[in-house]
């Protein structure tokens, strides 16, 4: 054999860099499913499906077309490899397939691309390593772009890629509509009426390959959470595509205006539900950048809400990619708000409590393995942060509760922007905000036993009690940050009564 091609989970494009220039007279893929990669982080039934059915259906594809593919399953493994981790399963078909050289494109999870380098090392194979194309920004440009600044800001990245991709520009190369985002527009919420009528995220009926997957994990990871039985998630290239189709047709639209509402029993509004599999890349983030911009052209969606999910992908995205190949692997470790060892509280993985805004929102991760951005960051994210929750432990909750977490997009969400245990690399200041933030955004309040506006009391809503607690444990740290004054100068304006009372408060609900 001449090359052995590593493919992953989060790999499965027909175009990935590592079937580049594949031979296949003397070449092999090589894919496996490990449940150690299963059970390290306490995954969810419906990213496990996920994963392991669109690996199935990827090997498959492949061998259609005549490649010739290694694949452990699971379900068929060798009885020797079983509970086994991926160094151990690849150590043994390196062995036994004897390439000239190992050929893998850039993992997402730095554990792995280290995992590979110490196999590839041992057994005395050649590795070669090689850009992962699927993203639009090489990393060589990434760490040109970041060199010699003082800060990474998001913003200043996503201008420099939407002019060096030269996406929603006009013939000056300047901003199409005169600005490079809508940010301002894009915070409207639905008023007491609540969102009209939209159309769900399409659902995908499981085929037998996935329904024989359904049965592997609800019997070998019975006792995870969430469910897998109602699994509709898209698992091949094809459906993927038509997911992103259904969100530009249905969702696009709106989903600039009302990017960061909620409300009750709407688990996706107009979010698109694709990060998982352009995650997996099953979806190219160009022709999703195509079909957005498309629409805009067409005159079926706005320019904020095509500006918004540019800045998503084009954006966000590739930036905090960035951010992780930079910052690991010292990254992980980072805990800048000084947090003990707080794990997050039992709801976060069954959903039971009386604050309506966190049994919603977990009722959408426990049921889709899914909760859309301001859920993620505004309910779930805040009260973790606001609890002093560990950003390391929140980070594993997250990659274990979400379909679309991997290392490399989870990490720098969930511990840096979310829980600033990143002390403001991805953001200049935490989102901290009280029970008033949710009662603007949503319907969440009206129907909670809780009172946002209260800190102390039977009745005080604990993301109020636990806000102003928050900025008092941490003002000293944040008192000459300027886009806390404001935050800070009312802290500063409490009686030492009513602060004394909200400690008092806050501890007992640190212990619930
Ligand atoms: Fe959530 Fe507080 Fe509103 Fe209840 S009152 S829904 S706990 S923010």
């Amino acid at each position: 054999m001449r090359n052995l091609c590593l493919v992953f989970g989060d790999q499965l494009s027909p175009r990935i860099a590592s079937l580049d220039h594949f031979d296949h007279q003397q070449d092999v893929i090589w894919m496996a499913e490990v449940d150690q990669e299963a059970t390290h982080v306490w995954c969810h039934k419906k990213r496990l499906v996920l994963f392991f059915s669109a690996m199935r259906h990827f090997r498959d594809s492949l061998r259609q077309r005549d490649f010739e593919v290694s694949y452990q399953a699971l379900t068929h493994r060798r009885s020797d490899d079983r509970g086994a981790d991926f160094a151990t399963i690849l150590r043994k078909d390196i062995k036994l397939l004897r390439p000239e050289k190992i050929v893998v494109t850039q993992p997402g999870d730095y554990r792995v691309l280290n995992a590979i380098r110490d196999q590839a090392e041992a057994s005395g194979v050649p590795l070669e390593i090689r850009e992962d194309t699927h993203f639009l920004c090489r990393l060589q440009d990434y760490h040109d772009w970041a060199r010699d600044r003082k800060n990474l800001v998001m913003e200043d990245f996503y201008r420099y890629q939407r002019k060096s991709q030269k996406i929603l520009l006009d013939d000056d190369q300047q901003p199409l509509g005169g600005q490079w985002n809508f940010d301002k527009q894009n915070r409207q919420t639905f008023g007491k009426e609540g969102p009209p009528p939209v159309a769900a995220p399409r659902a995908f009926a499981p085929d037998e390959t996935t329904r024989e997957v359904i049965a592997m994990v609800e019997k070998r990871f019975h006792d995870h959470p969430g469910r897998a039985d109602d699994f509709d998630y898209p698992v091949t290239s094809e459906d993927a595509e038509a997911a992103l189709q259904d969100f530009i047709t249905h969702r696009l639209s709106g989903f600039g205006d009302f990017q960061d509402a909620l409300w009750t029993e709407q688990p996706f509004l107009y979010h698109s539900r694709i990060s998982a599999v352009m995650n997996m890349h099953l979806i190219d983030p160009r022709d999703a950048l195509d079909a957005a911009v498309s629409a805009y052209h067409a005159g079926n969606a706005p320019l904020n809400s095509v500006e918004g999910f540019v800045r998503q992908i084009l954006g966000w995205r590739e930036f905090i990619r960035g951010v992780y190949w930079t910052y690991m692997p010292e990254y992980i470790d980072r805990n800048a708000l000084d947090c003990d060892e707080v794990d997050v509280p039992a709801y976060f993985w069954h959903g039971q409590t009386d604050m309506r805004c966190i049994a919603d929102s977990m009722h959408n991760v426990i049921d889709h393995a899914y909760a859309h951005h301001i859920q993620r960051l505004m309910i779930l994210g805040l009260f973790s942060q606001l609890l002093g929750v560990h950003p390391r432990k929140f980070h594993e909750w997250h990659m274990a509760m979400y379909a679309d977490a991997v290392d490399w997009v989870s990490l720098p969400n969930a511990l840096g922007m979310s829980q600033f245990g990143d002390g403001g690399v991805v953001g200049t200041k935490p989102y901290c905000a009280s029970g008033n933030y949710v009662h603007k955004m949503s319907n969440y309040c009206k129907a909670c036993r809780y009172d946002p506006k209260q800190a102390v009391g039977e009745q005080a809503c604990p993301f109020t009690t636990l806000y102003w607690d928050f900025l008092d444990r941490h003002h000293d740290r944040f008192q000459k940050n300027h886009r806390m004054v404001f935050q800070i100068k009312n802290l500063e304006r409490k009686p030492e009564q009513d602060l004394t009372a909200i400690r008092k408060a806050a501890a007992k609900l640190k212990t619930q």
